[in-house]
């Protein structure tokens, strides 16, 4: 498959990881933003294939993981009212909220959909009329787009039964409060590919120059992947802190101007609550004033819900690189895909559901 089968060749994979051996002269520390690359690394088991002292940390970048328990509960809540149509992608009906997640609720009755685009959502809003159709828009810039232009038609086409749940984050602010955090262990960054893809690389020179890390813009393939580390590296030991592109197949400097401008005219920045790791200021996004008629959280009654995590639950130290997942002591006992007690695994892009994935046998045993 192109693009696909080319970027995971293991002659050339060998060539790169030659190449970062070579490179490497001292233990780095880097961190992955995106889940999604999680995944990659630890599928294709690149970190063990980097020297020793080279440690890749797990970001953030788990649009689902890191959605705020009180606005799982709060789609609890309006999924259980009477006449709704909730509609979500797959991935948040297993989510945990405080007591039960969106499968109970729909075991329990409520009308909850599965779609496959906002827009899927949409259509069912302009086939029942009579009814409230609420999509649950969560995510990074990357899933915002498509949100975005829902909302933009729903105005345009005149559905006034249609509303948006919202809780989009921001990258940039994100990787500011990492920084910023005195147990910080971050060198530097392989910023998302596919984030990057929509909002261009403009938003990082000023995080590199006044942290004084290297941000390599990395894909998602096995190659794409060993790329980004290599070129890190090959900054980290240069003492340069560069904002670089490698991959550029995706990825342009000025992002995509028209998936900005909508996201522009939709939505405005607020300050947002992230699971497991709290309050960051201006990192996220909400419907703009002339679009809040579309918004679930005005439209329905949850201002009063409130949230309580699992005191087991660890996975705001995994977000942020504190805590690699097997060292949470519920990891693969109290705490599985099956029965999760945090986001981290549930996601498909959760670190704590990649290295039960993918090394469950040889982490049960230490
Ligand atoms: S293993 Fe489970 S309980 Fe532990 S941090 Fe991950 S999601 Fe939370």
């Amino acid at each position: 498959m192109k693009y696909l089968d080319e970027f995971g060749n293991p002659e050339l994979a060998h060539k790169l990881v030659d190449e970062i051996h070579a490179a490497t002269t001292r233990p780095w520390a880097m961190m992955e933003v995106c889940g999604g690359q999680t995944h990659s690394i630890i599928r294709h088991g690149i970190d063990q294939l980097l020297p020793d002292g080279v440690e890749m940390i797990h970001g953030p970048g788990c649009p689902v993981c890191v959605t705020p328990l009180e606005i799982i509960d709060k789609a609890l809540a309006i999924a259980a009212q009477p006449g709704v149509i909730f509609c979500s992608f797959g991935d948040m009906l297993r989510v945990p909220g405080s007591s039960q997640d969106l499968f109970a609720v729909k075991s329990a009755g409520a009308d909850v959909r599965v779609v496959y685009s906002p827009l899927d959502a949409l259509t069912i809003a302009r086939d029942n009329p009579s009814r409230p159709v609420v999509f649950f828009g969560i995510g990074f810039e990357t899933t915002a787009p498509a949100n975005a232009m829902t909302v933009y038609q729903a105005r345009r086409l005149g559905v006034p039964n249609f509303s948006l749940l919202v809780s989009h984050v921001l990258v940039p602010p994100a990787v500011a409060a990492i920084m910023e955090s005195p147990r910080c262990r971050v060198q530097a960054f392989l910023a998302a590919g596919h984030v990057c893809s929509v909002m261009g690389t403009g938003e990082y020179p000023p995080l590199a120059a006044k942290y004084r890390v290297p941000i390599v813009v990395t894909g998602f393939e096995p190659l794409d992947i060993l790329e980004g580390i290599r070129q890190t590296i090959v900054q980290l030991e240069a003492g340069e802190h560069e904002v670089r592109n490698a991959y550029p197949r995706a990825v342009r400097a000025e992002g995509n101007p028209a998936a900005m401008a909508m996201l522009d005219d939709v939505f405005e920045v607020t300050d947002r609550t992230w699971r497991g790791i709290g309050m960051i200021p201006r990192s996220g996004w909400r419907l703009a004033a002339k679009y809040r008629e579309f918004d679930a959280e005005e439209r329905f009654d949850v201002a009063g819900v409130r949230a309580a995590e699992s005191p087991l639950c660890r996975s705001g130290e995994v977000l942020q690189g504190l805590l690699k997942p097997h060292q949470c002591e519920a990891f693969g006992k109290q705490c599985t895909p099956r029965s999760p007690l945090g986001a981290t695994m549930v996601s498909s892009e959760g670190a704590c559901a990649a290295y039960y994935a993918y090394r469950r046998l040889e982490l049960v045993q230490l």
